[in-house]
């Protein structure tokens, strides 16, 4: 692609960086901002570089949040003593969208996974044990992807949790999911949340 400017060429390149653009869109999209008034193109370059130094982590779930904790945590209509586990943030949204949970989050922020050299040192747990303590949490849903990396994670906190008086339960996993969560459309993911399953017997199965 061969441009009259390099202020133009910049602005592709960088929009080319994020996932799923190609240089095609990457122009596309700045052209369109191009046409924009100069407030409303401003007002995108801040909003993005806002969010990014502003944006802050929950202090209790690690989800995004705008203050120490975030919406969900802060509010008091939410069955705090639930807690569903997730990997990540997506899931979060994922969820949240199906509008069938109305308990907490705690993101793990992955999955054991040794051959990618992540084991549970790396990811929220030691913070989600401290909390279940600390909480006399009632409920553990765990909503992991249906792999041997999330029923290895599932079942080490399991086993760090043996003896408390906890109700542990996984969301129903089935290849209706089509592998990850996130894909899983709001009407399946909202009904295996309502259907979910003690995790002695999803494990054992
Ligand atoms: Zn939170």
């Amino acid at each position: 692609m061969q441009f009259s400017s390099a202020l133009l060429e910049a602005a592709v390149n960088e929009f080319s960086r994020l996932p799923g653009i190609g240089k095609k869109t990457a122009l596309r999209l700045v052209l369109h901002l191009l046409k924009q008034d100069e407030s409303q193109a401003t007002q995108f370059s801040e909003t993005i570089a806002r969010m990014r130094s502003e944006i802050r982590f929950c202090k209790r779930c690690f989800n995004v949040s705008d203050g120490d904790l975030c919406t969900i945590c802060s509010n008091a209509y939410r069955q705090q003593h639930i807690i569903c586990v997730v990997e990540n943030i997506r899931d979060v949204i994922a969820i949240e969208s199906t509008q069938q949970f109305n308990g907490t989050y705690h993101v793990l922020g992955g999955v054991i996974s040794p051959l990618d050299g992540i084991g549970p040192d790396q990811l929220n747990i030691d913070a989600l044990i401290e909390r279940i303590e600390k909480e006399n949490t009632e409920e553990l849903v765990f909503a992991l992807s249906p792999n041997i990396q999330g029923d290895t994670t599932i079942y080490y906190i399991q086993k760090k949790l043996n003896g408390r008086n906890i109700n542990i339960t996984t969301i129903a996993r089935g290849i209706a999911f089509g592998g990850e969560l996130e894909y899983a459309d709001e009407l399946t993911l909202g009904r295996s949340l309502q259907n979910r399953l003690p995790v002695e017997k999803y494990m054992n199965r």
